[in-house]
């Protein structure tokens, strides 16, 4: 199969899933996530209208995202996000390339994304990664220490929080790979009711190739697709 037509089946899966959630598709971002594929495979996917991408690691960052022609993506919004761990040293050399960055999981990242933002005079996007599932190698903020976390966040105005982000269970139990992700909402519900959240930091980043049928089930806004666009990845 094409790349267009991974595409469409990614899109027909959306729908479906919206139907099933009795959801306005509208509501659904995808962003790929293209780790490990060629510039070219990505100025592909732009140039077929898909201009929301993710990178997860800051050398692939500054390798590629270069590279990318804005010729052809005046047309659509299109926006370059960080979606892996990120290292604080390695802040400022992504920080050029991405408007938004999912992974920021712990106050030294944050203070230092402010940082940046302020020697040039500028904001970023942000979406703070929650670890739901409980399991150890998981990068993200402990549940409990969230609504802490957040507080913080009065005192780094140059960051928009956008919402939540997560990478849910590696697992086939639906109903645990849904509890986390139900979790994920519930905590975003409970953050803007007590103002912790801004009001419109309603985004919920969950669901990837193999789950994205239970995210958007769960209220997932934006969903993070590699291997269903792509292909299976070569093992690193
Ligand atoms: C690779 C990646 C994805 C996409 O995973 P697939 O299973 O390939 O769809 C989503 N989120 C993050 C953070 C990733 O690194």
């Amino acid at each position: 199969m094409t790349l267009a037509n991974h595409l469409k089946t990614i899109t027909a899966r959306i729908e479906a899933a919206c139907q099933a959630a009795q959801r306005d598709p509208k509501e659904i971002k995808l962003l790929l996530a293209t780790k490990t594929q060629p510039v070219e495979t990505i100025q592909a996917a732009i140039d077929l209208g898909y201009g929301l991408i993710g990178e997860n690691r800051a050398q692939e960052v500054t390798d590629k995202f270069p590279l990318i022609h804005p010729a052809s993506i005046a047309i659509m919004p299109y926006e370059q996000h960080f979606i892996g761990h990120l290292q604080t040293n390695k802040v400022k050399a992504i920080f050029p390339y991405v408007q938004c960055i999912q992974s920021v999981d712990r106050p030294s990242l944050a203070e230092k994304l402010h940082d940046e933002c302020i020697k040039h005079a500028t904001t970023r996007e942000i979406f703070i990664q929650v670890n739901v599932s409980k399991e150890e190698s998981k990068q993200g903020i402990d549940p409990h220490h969230l609504f802490d976390f957040l507080e913080t966040f009065t005192n780094l105005p140059s960051l928009k929080i956008r919402g939540l982000m997560t990478i849910g269970l590696n697992a086939d139990d639906e109903m645990a790979v849904r509890d986390g992700y139900r979790l994920l909402r519930s905590l975003r519900d409970e953050a803007l009711l007590k103002g912790l959240l801004p009001p419109l930091a309603t985004e919920l980043s969950m669901g990837m190739s193999h789950d994205l049928e239970w995210a958007i089930l769960e209220g997932a806004t934006l969903i993070r697709v590699g291997s269903a666009v792509f292909g299976a990845r070569p093992p690193l």
